[in-house]
């Protein structure tokens, strides 16, 4: 399917010189977003995966009709604060400044085959963080899926050895 009509592309948001990626289009189209599904839950069959990982708050969106199509879990990532148990943490570097990604310390049993979903790949820092959190927890990162690549921010270099799943490069 040609999913990239249902992108909408907003210039400078969130600030000047960004071009912003909305999926919230492709939400919109039933049969779309049905689609991207259905060729995330192919890809995690394949990769015989246990358990889904998302970081907020777009990798739920991915994630969690991937766990629900494979009646498999889902488990978040979150920035610091918003996980109520026990979590282990990471820390990032962004543009400007950083940022925490936490997950609950038993969200993943050791040896389990982890899928990571989020909406789009850019600079690669978030899935980073996430995969780092997913193997100090003792899984096995079996995949990660994307509906977006940005090419031009070479996000694929931080994911050299993992296969990776993307639907649409930009
Ligand atoms: P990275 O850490 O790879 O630089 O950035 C990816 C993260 O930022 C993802 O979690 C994604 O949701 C968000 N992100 C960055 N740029 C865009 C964009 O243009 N569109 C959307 N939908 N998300 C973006």
């Amino acid at each position: 399917m040609d999913y990239k009509k249902y992108i909408k592309i907003v210039e400078n948001w969130p600030k000047e010189g960004i071009q912003f990626k909305d999926i919230t289009p492709l939400m919109d189209n039933g049969k779309a977003f049905k689609s991207a599904v259905d060729e995330i839950v192919e890809f995690a069959k394949e990769k015989e995966i246990d358990i889904i990982v998302g970081p907020e708050a777009r990798g739920f969106i991915i994630g969690c009709p991937v766990s629900y199509a494979l009646e498999i879990g889902f488990a978040p990532v979150r920035k610091e604060g918003k996980l109520p148990r026990e979590v282990i943490k990471v820390d990032y570097g962004l543009e400007y400044g950083s940022n925490r990604l936490t997950i609950h310390k038993d969200a993943i049993k050791p040896g389990q085959r982890v899928l990571i979903t989020d909406d789009l790949l850019a600079t690669g820092g978030t899935i980073e963080a996430t995969i780092k959190l997913v193997e100090e927890l003792g899984g096995i990162v079996a995949g990660c899926a994307f509906l977006i690549e940005l090419t031009y921010l070479d996000g694929r270099e931080k994911l050299d050895g993992y296969d990776v799943l993307t639907l649409m490069q930009y």
